[in-house]
């Protein structure tokens, strides 16, 4: 039996029907859908910062209103492109309700969150966490800390790597003094009164000036066909070539690498799998502060670890409310002298793990016998005691610079005789009587961290930082599937981390 002879009920389908009173897009939105959310909240917004963008006259322009709506509700449905934007204001009955059917091209779109957002994202961000406050949604009293690397949308094989460029000059330099040493053999009276450049001298400039004047030293000697060749060599490459090192320094801005198509992105570890290998691609480094798994404060760093951006982090968070938070909970990677002492002088109460603070609590790392935490120290007299009883007495301090600028204190202690000791081969290598160096500041702020971590308090607040921000990380990542930033440049990408900040904290306030 053919199937049209059966009677299988439809349900009518009648594509052209004319409606008497055709239903508007707000009719098909659902009650509790997140763009009703995002309308309401940016409407609430004072956005007079915005409004003072524009200059007036001319043309009319789209409403930032609207254009801020749209670009929010976008990031919120995984829209990052503004083509598909532009696409999305043609199809999709959500983002055609937010922009009331206005239909503003990708340019506009791409515009407007370039140039109009720049300098006002924050304040838009802030306007809404304050909201969220005020509803009794987040606490800014509690601040949980991390941070992540995200992709730059940057070529990873162009690269300027800061010691390649070390390395570079300092073959220059070291063939110019050998070009240099030539030159004096035969033309001692010409090349008698001067010395070559020097690394810390090193230029374009110098080194044109330098190759010329063994070239025009030589001239008439008889020298080595080679060495006439290699000086020829010289005078047309290096000035060349260290005026693009000179240029490349310029955009490293003090950091060891960057990205050609992103000089603002650095070279970072990014963690691409679950068992945590990882690839070095240009990136930068998100720092996000959260409270109940909304994101309080966010903040972009070009350094590839997390401690340096700890102290900027929270200077932006008071730049955005006028106060800090009361208790700041951080893993290992914040325990540094320098974020400890912030922590006391700002008297924010810090829970912010120390490195090997995991390996101690599971009795994983037991101090070694020899190691100065091991050995008595007299507070009063301040001498240590060696494992063999001798008194080691305080000799001096030492400076240490850490790569941020910030300066350490190390006091040292030696011992008054390591000869003959039957313990010296266990005890240390060094060559005279034993010194051990101890930074007494930092091992304070350690013993601080340990007694508040251990605190009940401090518990509560380590389990609340792994439930509070590890899940906004994975929302970003894994169901937002942000992994790559859209725009160049950090201004730029500080904009687009507002965006997913502030479409991640109303996509929760819908939820
Ligand atoms: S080697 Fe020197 S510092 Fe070490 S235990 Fe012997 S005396 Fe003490």
């Amino acid at each position: 039996m053919s199937s049209a002879k059966k009677n299988i009920p439809f349900k009518p389908y009648i594509q052209n029907q004319l409606h008497l009173l055709p239903p508007s897009l707000d009719q098909l939105i659902a009650e509790n859908h997140p763009v009703r959310v995002v309308n309401d909240v940016i409407e609430k917004l004072d956005i007079d910062s915005l409004l003072k963008s524009y200059k007036g006259g001319g043309t009319t322009s789209y409403h930032p209103r609207m254009l801020l709506k749209v670009l929010v509700y976008s990031y919120l449905s995984n829209i990052y492109s503004s083509r598909k934007m532009e696409q999305g204001l043609k199809e999709n009955i959500h983002l055609m309700w937010l922009s009331g059917m206005s239909q503003p091209d990708h340019n506009t779109i791409n515009r407007f969150r370039t140039e109009r957002l720049k300098g006002v994202i924050k304040k838009v961000f802030s306007e809404i966490v304050l909201l969220l406050v005020g509803s009794g949604h987040i606490s800014l009293k509690e601040a949980y800390t991390d941070g992540t690397k995200i992709e730059a949308n940057a070529n990873k094989y162009t690269f300027i790597w800061g010691n390649a460029i070390k390395t570079s000059k300092e073959r220059i330099v070291k063939q110019l003094e050998e070009l240099w040493a030539h030159g004096q053999k035969v033309a001692h009276e010409e090349l008698k009164d001067t010395t070559p450049i020097t690394f810390e001298e090193i230029s374009a400039e110098k080194v044109k000036a330098t190759v010329d004047q063994i070239q025009q030293a030589i001239a008439d000697k008889p020298v080595d066909k080679k060495v006439k060749q290699k000086l020829k060599y010289a005078s047309k490459h290096w000035p060349e070539n260290l005026e693009k090192y000179q240029q490349q320094s310029e955009l490293l801005e003090g950091r060891n690498s960057a990205s050609k198509t992103d000089p603002q992105a650095t070279f970072m570890r990014m963690k691409e799998d679950h068992m945590k290998n990882g690839q070095l691609k240009p990136g930068y480094n998100l720092q996000l502060s959260t409270n109940n798994q909304y994101i309080t404060c966010y903040s972009l760093h070009q350094c590839s670890t997390d401690y340096p951006a700890f102290i900027p982090h929270f200077e932006e968070f008071e730049t955005l409310y006028g106060m800090l938070p009361d208790t700041v909970t951080a893993d290992a990677g914040y325990g540094s002298e320098q974020n400890y002492q912030y922590l006391h002088n700002k008297g924010i109460e810090g829970y912010v793990k120390y490195n090997y603070f995991e390996q101690e609590q599971k009795g994983k790392r037991k101090a070694a016998a020899f190691h100065h935490s091991s050995l008595y120290y007299n507070k009063e007299k301040n001498t240590f005691t060696c494992p063999m009883g001798q008194t080691m007495n305080f000799i001096g301090e030492r400076k240490r610079t850490t790569d941020n600028g910030f300066i350490q204190t190390y006091q040292k202690y030696q011992a008054q005789n390591c000869n003959n000791c039957p313990l010296r081969s266990s005890c240390h290598t060094q060559k005279g009587n034993r010194i051990i160096e101890v930074n007494h500041t930092l091992e304070q702020y350690k013993e601080i961290a340990r007694a508040n971590l251990l605190s009940e308090k401090g518990i509560a607040h380590r389990k609340q930082r792994v439930k509070d921000t590890e899940p906004v990380f994975a929302n970003i990542k894994q169901n937002k599937n942000f992994r790559r930033f859209n725009l160049r440049g950090l201004l730029k990408v500080e904009i687009e981390a507002g965006l997913i900040a502030i479409a991640h904290n109303l996509k929760k306030m819908a939820a």
